[in-house]
């Protein structure tokens, strides 16, 4: 039988849920794009946008996802020959190196493998030893959405500081903003991208690169910079068009007015204890469930995971089971094991990622965890009875 009629539930991460409030706001007819409310309404993203990422340095808007921030961020502070290091800790570490090749940077790669958070030392070790300062800049995932690995971006501003090295630091926060605390200024990020469809609640198809004065200042130095990408224009717009390059996303900018409201009114730091505490329960259900049988949670030490996403192994082909289980059967669509194929699962069936980022709520992840209870029990899968108990506590004792 087929307990799926009902409001559909998206637990993958990103997209995430999106609110009613920003459905609402981008209901409506197009708006004027030459003057009056949009223009207005677009001048007050801006400070929002920078109180998200606690910053305050320069907020610009790209009408691109994620990869798009990646290649816009890369564009502004390296020229093809340039090197940029990469400190990759799952799937997406790869993909921004990746973007960097393809603009025809040279790419220094450490890899931190699929369970760890990467290790600020090596970043000090591989800048120390580029005594010609080759390297321009230092990109890191602050949270690997595929191993669902959270890096410390302290910890790396002061091993470059350590190694007396001018680098940027760039962070990709496309999975954490808004989710996991985040200080970019305090921590020493130089730049740092998001996208819309996570934490910020918006669906996809706009991107946000926040840059301070030193980014700024590397930019000034570039001989050439695409059109496209140049975050001068979209900082400081002499005309409306030029925030965006072309036209106004303009629904998405309605949606993005309604998000901003609502984090505004609930605050950064309600939001990141928010979104602590449901992790916590999650984890606590899957450390029941895991005391028997296959499951386990991809990062072992609980102050490494993110509090947006969490990856968890439950052998092939359970994983895949599992998610066609919660998804047919009981309406709640569960992530796919990113990047995770091993020589006995190339498909990474094993795998599956609950995405607990921005429009989240207690009942929601309680529901969200009695499903997958429930497919576990439903498949045979051998597990610790009362995770869903577990997390329970951890939501009263809240
Ligand atoms: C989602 C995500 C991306 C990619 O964003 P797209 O919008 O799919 O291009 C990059 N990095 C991280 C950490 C992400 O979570």
């Amino acid at each position: 039988m087929s307990l799926a009629h009902g409001r559909p539930y998206l637990a993958i991460p990103g997209p995430s849920v999106m609110p009613d409030a920003v459905l609402r706001a981008m209901h409506r007819a197009s708006p004027n794009i030459y003057e009056g409310e949009l223009v207005e309404m677009v001048r007050g993203l801006v400070p929002d946008l920078k109180y998200v990422a606690q910053t305050e340095g320069h907020a610009t808007i790209y009408t691109t996802n994620g990869h798009g921030a990646w290649e816009a961020s890369l564009s502004n502070v390296a020229s093809e020959g340039d090197t940029v290091l990469v400190a990759a800790t799952g799937r997406f570490g790869h993909g921004w190196a990746d973007v960097a090749t393809g603009l025809g940077l040279e790419v220094q790669l450490i890899d931190f493998g699929r369970k760890s958070p990467l290790d600020p030392a090596r970043v000090e070790e591989a800048l120390t030893a580029d005594k010609a300062h080759r390297i321009k800049a230092v990109l890191m995932s602050h949270v690997d959405t595929a191993t669902s690995v959270r890096n410390d971006v302290a910890a790396v501003r002061a091993a470059i500081d350590a190694a007396g090295h001018p680098a940027l630091l760039m962070a990709d926060c496309i999975a954490s903003m808004g989710c996991d605390r985040f200080l970019m200024d305090e921590w020493g990020a130089d730049v740092a991208v998001t996208g819309s469809q996570k934490g910020l609640m918006v669906p996809p198809g706009m991107s946000f690169v926040f840059f301070n004065d030193r980014a700024a200042a590397r930019r000034a130095e570039m001989k050439r910079v695409s059109r496209y990408w140049d975050w001068v224009p979209r900082a400081e717009p002499e005309f409306f068009y030029q925030y965006f390059g072309g036209t106004a996303p303009t629904h998405h900018l309605y949606g993005l007015r309604a998000s901003l409201d609502m984090i505004r009114a609930e605050g950064m730091e309600a939001i990141w204890s928010r979104h602590a505490t449901l992790a916590r329960a999650i984890w606590a259900a899957a450390d029941v469930w895991g005391a028997e049988g296959p499951l386990e949670m991809n990062i072992a030490d609980p102050a490494q995971r993110s509090h947006a996403v969490t990856a968890l192994r439950l052998g092939a082909p359970y994983g895949a089971q599992l998610r066609e289980w919660t998804d047919k059967r009981a309406g709640v669509t569960l992530g796919i094991g990113l990047g995770m194929s091993e020589p006995e699962d190339p498909m990474g069936t094993g795998f599956f990622r609950i995405g607990h980022m921005g429009h989240v709520n207690a009942h929601m992840v309680l529901g969200l965890l009695g499903v997958v209870e429930a497919g576990l029990k439903s498949l045979g899968i051998p597990h610790g009875r009362g995770g869903v108990a577990a997390a329970a506590e951890v939501i009263g004792a809240a």
